[in-house]
């Protein structure tokens, strides 16, 4: 395993969905083996724009802490840790932050498209921007670089929001002339276009995704809601894989083998299957994919103090690295160590 250090968080918002699982968790797992990897639940994340409604807060952890675990993320290789757990993020934060000119934060990407999701309205949403909200890249960089991560995984379109947190790094390591922190790079991740239900982009505020936790009823239920070739009018229709939307698409990722690929498609195109029928068959390979999570996520959720004991060993080992890197970073700016 290299000894380069990975980072990645991800806000306790709810449970987790396909999109997050192949957009996201399917690396994760990949980097564990790779990279000292260090995963965190970001709860605080969460406050800057949920602050009114925390008591959503604590069970999300929990959900995300099964949906992790289940998926295979091994609290033994990563470190798997709640950002609230580690006091020396918020501390590294307050102390970036007096030296993060606020002009950097104001014109950062994300903070911009963060400001349109808390209102239509531009001068309303602005009236809800808060000091916390306003300072969250500040804090993004201190998820990174209390670890002092070297790679954080990212779409090749996010690259951007990895700038900010070098800047700092930069800014640190010249204003106190060390080499301390290191410029955190972009380890690029490839992620299918997972579209939710309604042909949309998955996400759970559209109400259009298939859950990690959903039961095998549930999953059915949804997929055959899924859109697909809009032209097929009746059963007997030829139907279009490539105008087909939701459940092609799916197949790809899902179908073990070209020939039930190939299959599919002529069953499609010469109509000797439904939409119906052809999703119910997809529904059962999606069934089948996240049979064994579900079932283990299941066994987790029943035995509450053994997830709470391992999200507190993976808090324990966090809090160690965290504590060396603000010891360092007190004495680099002349602060006492008390
Ligand atoms: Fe899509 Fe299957 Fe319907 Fe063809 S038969 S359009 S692949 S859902």
């Amino acid at each position: 395993m290299s000894s380069k250090r990975i980072m990645s968080g991800m806000r306790p918002t709810g449970r987790l969905h396909l999109g997050h699982y192949f957009g996201a968790l399917s690396n994760w797992i990949k980097f564990q083996g790779q990279y000292q990897s260090f995963f965190s639940i970001v709860d605080w994340h969460a406050l800057t724009t949920k602050f009114q409604n925390t008591r959503e807060v604590e069970p999300n952890i929990w959900e995300i802490a099964l949906d992790w675990l289940c998926v295979g993320i091994d609290p033994e290789v990563a470190t798997v840790y709640v950002q609230s757990a580690v006091p020396e993020i918020a501390e590294l934060h307050l102390l970036l932050s007096m030296f993060t000119p606020h002009n950097w934060v104001e014109r950062e990407p994300t903070l911009k498209d963060m400001v349109k999701m808390l209102d239509s309205d531009e001068s309303a949403a602005k009236e809800k921007v808060t000091y916390g909200l306003l300072g969250y890249p500040v804090l993004m960089a201190s998820d990174i670089l209390t670890f002092k991560g070297e790679l954080v995984p990212v779409g090749k379109d996010q690259e951007s929001h990895l700038e900010f947190a070098r800047d700092v790094a930069r800014r640190f390591n010249n204003f106190y002339n060390v080499d301390f922190f290191p410029e955190p790079k972009p380890e690029f991740t490839t992620t299918p276009l997972l579209k939710g239900v309604d042909g949309q982009k998955m996400g759970k505020s559209f109400n259009n995704d298939i859950k990690i936790a959903d039961t095998e009823e549930d999953t059915i239920a949804k997929v055959k809601k899924a859109i697909t070739d809009r032209t097929r009018i009746a059963k007997s229709d030829p139907g279009h894989t490539n105008l087909c939307e939701v459940p092609w698409p799916l197949y790809q990722i899902f179908a073990s083998d070209k020939a039930l690929l190939e299959k599919v498609k002529g069953d499609c195109e010469s109509a000797a299957i439904g939409c119906v029928d052809c999703k119910v068959q997809l529904a059962g390979l999606i069934n089948e994919y996240f049979r064994p999570m579900r079932e283990k996520r299941k066994a987790l959720a029943a035995d509450p103090d053994q997830v709470r004991k391992i999200i507190a060993h993976g808090n324990q080992k966090a809090r160690k690295v965290a504590s060396q890197t603000l010891h360092d970073v007190r004495e680099i700016m002349g602060m006492i160590n008390w």
